[in-house]
């Protein structure tokens, strides 16, 4: 109650603070599987000056602040595992500036990337980065997200060409800036993006923004194994055809989809493309695309044009997860990420099906074929200790595969609480470095304690 009173008299607005029951419950629970924690009080700050203020309070008493965008993260990041403040930034979701001929938008963290692009369509431009979920980009830039884009475009790192933010001191700071290039000393703006609220909270992101491209054209072709559909997309990549997007999905889930929707899908591994550019050079591409996949056991192979028949083309990918939820109500998900060299993609994709079916477990497999990232997503039966022993059993499995062929854990939804074990294995020779940043910004530990590794507190020590 005290801390409430206080936060109340920094902010003076009793609808910007909040101890209602509701609210503290849906600032204390993340979208997949991970135990849930309340915090004391939740802050809805509208400007950086209030950010200041709080943190600046926070870091006085050492309470711990946990920054919410759209709290659609999938590792637990936003859960305050030792209570505090959720500091939330719906309120913060203006568009600051639009700068079409710089390609350039300056934006407040909680402007979602929906409310982005459609603000940019008059503008001719678009805001790469698609995670599934509609996001805020101050999430998207704590997370380093990414997705079905990022083959053409990159990941959000690559997008943020600044910071505005607030340190754990309460001083308010700026990174990088409105040049697309910079070499002027350490790269922080890289460094903050992906850190996932614990060194620093952002309070405005400069952002490159991409022209829409002339015409767009979908594909969707089948195949009789991974192998040969792996084999085709490392094909098509090397042709240096104009791929926006490539996806493959494999057979299994495409089951999934076709129980939950009644559709009648090929139940077969399948690859969802996009091209983009100019008309001639997407027409051009379509047709060599057509002919690389016929000599290598194409099944099935279907294009559109039609931005509503493109929809319905990219259907079955769209539904994977909803119909794994489906599948599987009352269940909490889990969502594994590895990214591994594209040469061992369809391998990695094989061997995490062969793991799942060997511990009797359900999952929906798909991937970011374009940069070798995919997603096994895992019910978790909340009241089965077994059960979820088993899916981190298999999590452990297909990470363990990921990193003994040079890949990571993470490829775009970061380490969070979830990740925290397989970070040791991934960089425990790095992670020293990494504890040195964090207590260096953040000396007393309220930036969202408990992610990324365990509360840090002392000095690192160097082997
Ligand atoms: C159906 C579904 C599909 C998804 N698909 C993808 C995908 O394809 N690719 C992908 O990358 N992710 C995906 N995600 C995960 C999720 O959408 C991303 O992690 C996203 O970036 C989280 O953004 P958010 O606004 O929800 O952030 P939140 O969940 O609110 O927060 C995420 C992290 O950012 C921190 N944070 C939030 N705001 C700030 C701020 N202003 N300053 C500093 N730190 C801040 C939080 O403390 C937390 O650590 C998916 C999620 C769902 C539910």
């Amino acid at each position: 109650m005290k801390l409430y009173e206080e936060l109340l008299s920094l902010i003076g607005d009793r609808d910007r603070v909040s101890i209602n029951e509701t609210v503290l419950e849906q600032h204390g629970k993340g979208v997949a599987y991970h135990e849930g924690h309340m915090p004391d009080v939740v802050v809805f700050p509208i400007s950086k000056e209030e950010v200041s203020q709080v943190i600046r309070f926070a870091n006085e008493h050492g309470i711990p602040v946990v920054p919410f965008g759209a709290g659609t993260s999938l590792e637990g990041h936003i859960i305050p595992v030792n209570g505090g403040i959720s500091l939330n930034f719906t309120l913060m979701n203006q568009i600051l500036s639009v700068q079409p001929d710089d390609f350039i938008a300056t934006v407040q963290p909680g402007v979602t990337r929906d409310q982005l692009n459609q603000a940019l369509k008059k503008y001719g431009l678009f805001f790469p980065i698609d995670p599934g979920a509609n996001a805020s980009i101050g999430g998207m830039a704590a997370t380093n997200a990414s997705g079905t884009n990022s083959v053409k475009y990159g990941v959000m790192r690559d997008q943020v060409l600044g910071l505005e933010l607030v340190l754990a001191d309460g001083s308010i700071i700026r990174t990088g800036g409105y040049s697309y290039k910079s070499s002027a000393g350490y790269n922080l703006t890289g460094l903050f993006v992906g850190s996932e609220g614990t060194l620093g909270v952002f309070t405005e992101i400069i952002l490159k923004l991409q022209g829409i491209p002339e015409v767009v054209s979908d594909v969707k072709a089948t195949f009789p194994s991974i192998e040969a559909a792996g084999k085709v997309a490392t094909m098509l990549l090397k042709a240096g055809l104009p791929i926006g997007k490539i996806e493959l999905v494999d057979q299994k889930t495409i089951k999934v989809v076709n129980d939950y929707k009644k559709t009648s899908y090929r139940e077969e591994p399948t690859l969802f493309m996009e091209f983009s550019g100019s008309g001639p050079d997407v027409e051009y591409s379509i047709e060599l695309a057509q002919e690389i996949v016929s000599g290598e056991q194409c099944a099935s192979f279907e294009f559109e044009n039609d931005s509503l028949k493109r929809a319905q083309l990219w259907e079955a990918r769209h539904h994977v997860a909803f119909a794994i939820l489906a599948a599987n109500s009352g269940m909490g998900l889990m969502s594994t990420d590895v990214c591994v060299p594209l040469s061992e993609l369809s391998n990695a994709l094989s061997h995490t099906r062969e793991v799942v079916e060997a511990y009797s477990l359900d999952a929906a497999i798909f991937g970011h074929v374009g940069d070798g990232n995919y997603h096994a997503v895992l019910p978790v039966d909340p009241n089965s200790t077994e059960q979820r022993k088993r899916v981190e059993e298999v999590h452990k499995q297909i990470v363990r595969f990921a990193l003994s062929k040079g890949g990571t854990c993470t490829g775009e939804h970061g380490i969070g609480i979830g990740k925290k074990a397989f970070l040791i294995e991934e960089h425990g020779d790095s992670l020293p470095i990494m504890r040195g940043v964090k207590v260096t910004v953040d000396p007393k530990n309220i930036l969202n304690p408990g992610k990324i590794f365990d509360s840090v507190t002392v000095a690192p020590q160097h082997n």
